[in-house]
Formats: structure tokens, sequence, C-alpha cells
């Protein structure tokens, strides 16, 4: 355990919908995330959102899910080297990422390595808890920002003030009581979101 004084706060980002876009898959008529780095593209004024959460002394920690690998549509490499895109445009923003950590499995992977129930894939906490364990995370006073309900879960289940990305609609509603999955706050977009833990922080 690290003294109390050295756990440093983090706002914890899920990366595809909340960094970069979707992509269309028009073969399979699917809504997909980047397999490869040229399918990565960085949603609008992301840049900006890290640098000022970088400027405000927290921690950007990625924690995605990421069965790509595991589903046999991309690879190690590939994934890496997706990583390494999206870093490299964030630097040209001035902004930076103390963490990237995914999650790799699938309960229905074709790669045996990859298949199984984890401990890790959203909305379980386990990628919060390894970057906790690495880096040193206060997680009752971080946060979790995702466009999906098992962020809001991953974040909740860990004491994390929770932001929801998108724009709420009654067929949510339900979702969320059924699952117990409330965000504490709402944004349209990642530099909305990190602007109310901005003025959250400025709070006594
Ligand atoms: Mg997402
Ligand atoms: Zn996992």
């Amino acid at each position: 355990m690290k003294a109390a004084g050295a756990l440093r706060r983090a706002v914890f980002l899920d990366r595809d919908g909340v960094i970069n876009a979707m992509v269309y898959d028009t073969e399979h008529g699917l809504i997909d995330s980047p397999q490869n780095p040229d399918q990565f593209q960085l949603l609008p004024n992301v840049g900006e959102a890290v640098r000022l959460i970088n400027e405000m002394g927290l921690l950007a920690v990625v924690v995605s899910n990421q069965p790509g690998v595991a589903k046999g549509k991309s690879t190690m490499a590939l994934l890496e080297s997706t990583t390494a895109r999206m870093e490299r445009e964030l630097a040209e923003s001035g902004a930076r990422l103390d963490g990237v950590y995914y999650c790799l499995h699938h309960p229905e992977a074709t790669l045996e390595q990859y298949r199984g129930i984890c401990s890790c894939r959203k909305p379980k906490s386990g990628l919060l808890r390894q970057a906790t364990e690495a880096i040193g995370i206060d997680l009752d006073r971080s946060f979790m920002v995702g466009d999906g309900l098992t962020d809001i879960q991953a974040g909740r289940s860990v004491g994390c003030t929770t932001v929801l990305l998108g724009t709420l609609r009654c067929d949510s509603c339900h979702l969320m009581s059924d699952q117990n999955a409330f965000p504490d706050l709402l944004a349209p977009d990642l530099l909305s979101a990190v602007r109310l833990i901005q003025s959250r922080l400025g709070q006594p």
C-alpha cells in the first residue's frame, strides 16, 4: 500500500467513442472500434481535453476493452501501432496519457489464449485496479468518463465519480436503473466532461 499522500487523482478514459471515432464496417454493416492505425481518428477537441487534464495535475488513464485481437480482427502489432498513433496525435496538441490499459479478453474469442471470463473486461473494474496498483490512484477522488453504461458501472464499482458522454434517451434510463448504472454527470463530449470535472475540483 502506498501512503495516502502519494495517491493521485485520475480521469479514467474509455477509448472508442470518447477519444476516437467509431468506424463503420460497410462489409458487415456494423459500427466497430478501429482495428488498425489507418482507421483511428481523434474526435474533435480531444487533444485540448486531455491537455486540460494534464494541466489540472490529474492523471489521464485510458481503460478500454479491445477484443479485436482475440476475435481475429486485428493483431497485437496493429493494436500497438494504433496506440502509438493515438499518443502521437495527442502529443501534437501537447497532451499526454499517463497510462493505457486494455482488456484483450472475450468470452467467445477465436484465439484460445484470450478466451474466457476475465476480471478486467468492463463493466468489471480490473483495468482501473491495475492502473491503481501501478501508478497509485485515489479511486474515491477520481473520475471515469465513458460513452457506454459498462464504463459507468466499472467506475461506480470502485467509487469514482462517473461522467457519461452522449445524450440521455428514455431507453437508456431503463437500462441504467436495471443495471444500477446511473452516471453522476452527463456531457456531450470529452472536452465538456473535463470542464465539468474542472468545475467540480474548484468546489470545496
Ligand atoms: Mg466506448
Ligand atoms: Zn480482460
